[in-house]
């Protein structure tokens, strides 16, 4: 799942209006984050597997550190603990939290049965919505409508970069997503997906950090 997580971190803004976007988004994608950190440190592996699923080449046959489900508990109180000392706010500890365990959550959905419940050994499932194109990209594409209707609707441009920046960013995101859908065919090599996730990381967190602090909440909480 791509656009799906964001999708998650959208949404969050609605529930804790305070925390920047960055951070709503980094929860979701938190374990992605790790992913290709753990491949270059040798931890995990991946291998490219033309047609194992309708949807994606890649065969994700050794990521129990970044994608099982004891896992990503852990790393989501890690990552909410860290979160509440920073800011002792608590819709955003939650908001985070179940954010990056959603991302087990949506990979489960759409995986075939490689997701690890634990390190170690174990089952691994997967319900396998990426044996449908169709279906992987109508269910994402309708999850990332309703969570940017959600973040637009609970926040309000200061000034243009908070629309055009803003605006442009969910552009990108529908653009990488379909695009995605009409390479080449050629599968790509491993080192390409982890140099490209890491740059894209970088930009995909740093964008939405930047044009959220030129939005403001609708309504304040009250506190
Ligand atoms: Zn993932």
């Amino acid at each position: 799942m791509f656009i799906g997580h964001f999708a998650v971190g959208f949404a969050a803004k609605k529930f804790a209006p305070k925390s920047s976007l960055a951070v709503l988004l980094a929860a979701p994608l938190f374990l992605d984050i790790l992913w290709p950190i753990f491949l270059v440190l040798g931890w995990e592996h991946v291998r490219i597997f033309p047609g194992i699923t309708r949807y994606n080449d890649l065969d994700l046959y050794d990521f129990p550190w970044s994608h099982s489900l004891l896992m990503s508990i852990i790393w989501a109180t890690v990552f909410a603990l860290i979160y509440d000392r920073l800011t002792h706010y608590r819709p955003g500890v939650i908001a985070v939290w179940i954010g990056v365990v959603s991302h087990w959550v949506l990979d489960f959905v759409s995986h075939r049965p490689d997701m690890p419940l634990y390190p170690g050994g174990g089952p691994h499932l997967g319900l396998g919505l990426w044996n449908s194109v169709p279906a992987t990209m109508i269910v994402e594409i309708a999850m990332l409508a309703i969570g940017v209707y959600l973040y637009a609707s609970c926040t309000r441009a200061k000034d243009r970069v908070g629309t055009y920046a803003f605006v442009s960013y969910v552009v990108v995101l529908l653009l990488l997503y379909i695009s995605d859908r009409f390479d080449s065919g050629t599968p790509p090599t491993v080192s390409a997906i982890l140099w490209c996730g890491i740059i894209a990381e970088i930009v995909l967190l740093g964008w939405p950090w930047w044009f959220d602090k030129h939005r403001e909440a609708v309504f304040q909480p009250v506190s």
